[in-house]
């Protein structure tokens, strides 16, 4: 492991940070912390830096333990979602900055610097930007130039703190791309701070989900996206409509319509919550199996190949399916229709009496 994070706990006056959490991530991978604000993604970040201290518990990094030592002692790069280049010195320079500021008898010589900065360009390929100054660089731009300036120290581990954050959705897309291409060709162990799903299960090796605090759940994205263990979980990852009924022999009652639960057919009689993504649903124009919700079509959006259809159940619930188009075609739903939905796969959690 890279860093081992062991039952850190942090407080600051009586708002408490973080709950005796525990991570750790392995050598040469990138692990994604992903969680609402004030889960306490960035006061985790800045513990394993160094930035900031916890109130117990240690930091490892590479098997020793770092949790006294200062950033500077760490080998740490980071990456920033505020560009933090100097804006008086070229792209060149920034990227230089690490290098030269070194003690004399750890410095490269300057012929080594210009080799590593290159290398480094060509690497974020940005090497025809060298000689312009940050304010002529586009954001995107700027956050490839603050990693190569990162990795100039060649850090043992790299900290990223939500680093597009502040660009556009096409240009975060493009970039999220561009750094897993770079981490499987560098492999440095990296932690990346992020509120966005997409961006953690497109990247990450593996994702700790946090929640107040705390470890929520941690797996690979595959493993977490089919398995979230917690409510919290399945409403983070998103596209969950959400059911409170009464759980019967292995069925919850849910008004109107029955979702199956067979694993829990020994549990007792009790309430539960159960979570249907919105693309586990079906939509049929008749009643067949008496398992249906009776609902009307609100509102239907495009997106690409899927329609979402939005529907109120009769209570007045909002239901949000996702169909096939072609599905969607066969149906040839509009605004207003009176229909019936189906949950075809439904995950149950019994929330006791
Ligand atoms: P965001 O996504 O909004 O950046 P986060 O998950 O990174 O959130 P943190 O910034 O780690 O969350 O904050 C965790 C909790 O600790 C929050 O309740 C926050 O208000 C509190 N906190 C963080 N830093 C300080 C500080 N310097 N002083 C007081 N409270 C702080």
């Amino acid at each position: 492991m890279s860093i081992e994070v062991r039952n850190v706990r942090k407080t600051f006056g009586d708002q408490v940070a973080l709950q005796d959490l525990s991570i750790a991530a392995p050598t040469g991978k990138l692990v994604a912390l992903l969680g609402p604000s004030g889960s306490g993604k960035t006061t985790l970040l800045r513990i394993i830096a160094g930035l900031d201290f916890p109130d117990s518990g240690t930091v490892h990094l590479h098997g020793d333990d770092a949790t006294g030592r200062r950033a500077r002692d760490r080998g740490v790069g980071f990456v920033f979602q505020h560009y933090a280049l100097f804006r008086h010195m070229t792209v060149f320079e920034n990227v230089a900055f690490g290098l030269r500021v070194r003690p004399r008898r750890e410095r490269p010589s300057s012929g080594q610097i210009r080799a590593t900065v290159e290398e480094l360009l060509d690497l974020v390929q940005l090497g025809w930007l060298r000689d312009r100054y940050p304010s002529q660089l586009s954001g995107g731009q700027r956050q490839r130039i603050a990693l190569a300036r990162a990795l100039a120290v060649k850090p043992r581990v790299l900290l990223l703190d939500e680093p597009f954050g502040a660009l556009d959705a096409m240009v975060r897309k493009d970039l999220r791309r561009w750094l897993r291409e770079l981490q499987d060709q560098l492999q440095v162990t990296t932690v990346l701070v992020t509120h966005d799903r997409e961006e953690a299960l497109e990247v990450a090796d593996a994702i700790v989900v946090m929640n107040n605090g705390r470890v929520e759940q941690e797996g690979s994205p595959d493993h977490l996206y089919a398995n979230p263990g917690t409510p919290f979980v399945y409403r983070f990852l998103g596209g969950v409509n959400l059911f409170h009924g009464r759980l019967r022999n292995g069925e919850v009652d849910i008004g109107g319509a029955t979702i199956k639960a067979p694993e829990l057919a020994e549990a007792e009689d009790q309430w539960a919550l159960a979570i249907v993504r919105s693309y586990d649903f079906d939509v049929t124009r008749v009643a067949n199996r008496g398992l249906e919700m009776p609902a009307i079509v609100r509102h239907v959006r495009t997106v690409g190949h899927v329609v979402r259809v939005e529907l109120s159940e009769l209570s007045g619930k909002v239901i949000e399916a996702e169909l096939p188009a072609a599905r969607f075609g066969e149906l040839a739903l509009g605004k207003g229709d009176s229909v019936f939905v189906v949950p075809r796969l439904a995950r149950v959690f019994p929330q006791g009496a």
